[in-house]
């Protein structure tokens, strides 16, 4: 069997050590005769791994008492109208718009209420993030909301908007569990699974508890549509109703692998910083391919870059798959290539790949 290296931004890699597990289980789990894909969720077998994924994921990501954790479907992108719908109290919310998925998310708050975009880096073609200190924050705003790792243009914050009273709401899809995160300074995080967590299907919120129970500015919570009401699944140990069991599943496997085979968040964040490094490093150090990003706000996850020509680009992608490296293929917003580097692709992906550009490019240059 021969696995490609896959660079794709999600759904993407999972360790091979996981996928070898959920192999092994695959017929019958822990003896209960059943795939976890076949039983029932109230089962035994099903509370147990919904409560061991949803402790496992409190003690990986340092997840205080006072924060709820909710499996969510829908994707990250229902949340972008889940966060407005039950969090902007005062008709009013203020959006950093850094990319196309926290434009998304400003859109859909504009449907409930003033999505107010207080700083934007499309003028530099969010080749980087706005200074988050000199922001003119709205005093009335509900929560400030950004997307901390930006997937398509490769960008990501080094610091967070703290602003007394106003609570932080964070889309961290595509970092999530890469590196540590202060849970303490953020009102709600989301993210979606499928870029570094589990198999597509599942959302997962972390809520402070405060800021449930309310709604949108104009609305009372009995109004909000059961299933976007966070208090709903928050309330209920995401058991409301028929949660996506395989990926919860599939999350608990990943977050042992994190906890027990890599050694937490810091020893991950560790083996990250070291595998972009590689890539960053010999992109610095010659002048065919370009990343345009400012080096500040280099994202560790997705990292994009172009050759001199659009043609060339494209016979890089086609090459790159016929020799094993994948879905290099950038954006369609952005064009060029982006390889993603979560935290399931192994180091001698990435020196191979290192090997393939320079190959590469002295055929081309
Ligand atoms: C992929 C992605 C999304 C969209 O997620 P879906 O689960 O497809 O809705 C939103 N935000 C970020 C930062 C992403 O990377």
């Amino acid at each position: 069997m021969a696995r490609v290296y896959n660079f794709s931004a999600g759904p993407s890699m999972l360790p091979e050590a996981v996928l070898r597990r959920a192999q092994a289980e695959l017929l019958d789990y822990r003896g209960s005769g059943q795939s976890v894909m076949e039983m029932s969720h109230r089962s035994k077998w099903f509370d147990d791994i919904i409560k061991s994924t949803e402790a496992a994921m409190r003690r990986v990501l340092n997840v205080p008492d006072n924060y709820k954790i909710g499996f969510f479907q829908g994707g990250a992108t229902q949340q972008f109208a889940m966060v407005p719908l039950n969090f902007m109290t005062t008709g009013a919310a203020d959006y950093i718009v850094t990319g196309n998925f926290s434009k998304k998310a400003a859109e859909e708050g504009a449907k409930f209420g003033e999505a107010r975009v207080v700083a934007s880096s499309k003028d530099k073609n969010f080749t980087c993030i706005p200074d988050v200190a000199a922001i003119p924050y709205s005093a009335d705003a509900s929560y400030i909301h950004i997307c901390q790792n930006n997937t398509i243009f490769g960008t990501r914050y080094v610091e967070v908007p703290q602003v007394a009273g106003v609570p932080l709401v964070a889309d961290m899809s595509s970092m999530i569990c890469s590196e540590p995160v202060d849970v303490t300074k953020y009102g709600c995080i989301y993210f979606g699974v499928q870029k570094n967590i589990a198999p597509a299907g599942m959302a997962v919120a972390i809520v402070r508890e405060d800021l449930l129970g309310k709604a949108a500015k104009g609305l009372t919570p009995d109004r909000i549509p059961t299933m976007m009401n966070y208090t709903t699944l928050l309330g209920s140990d995401s058991m409301y109703n028929t949660p996506p069991c395989w990926c919860i599943y599939m999350t608990g496997l990943v977050l042992d692998w994190l906890e027990h085979d890599v050694g937490g968040l810091a020893a991950m964040q560790a083996v990250n910083t070291a595998k972009a490094k590689v890539l960053y490093d010999y992109l610095d150090g010659q002048d065919f391919y370009h990343n345009p990003v400012e080096k500040r706000y280099r994202s560790l996850m997705n990292v994009t870059f172009t050759t001199p020509d659009p043609e060339l680009d494209k016979a890089f992608c086609a090459e790159a798959a016929a020799a094993g490296f994948v879905n290099l293929k950038g954006h369609r917003l952005v064009g060029g290539m982006r390889a993603s580097i979560y935290n399931a692709m192994p180091a001698e992906g990435i020196d191979k790949l290192v090997a393939f550009m320079e190959q590469f490019r002295k055929a081309h240059a």
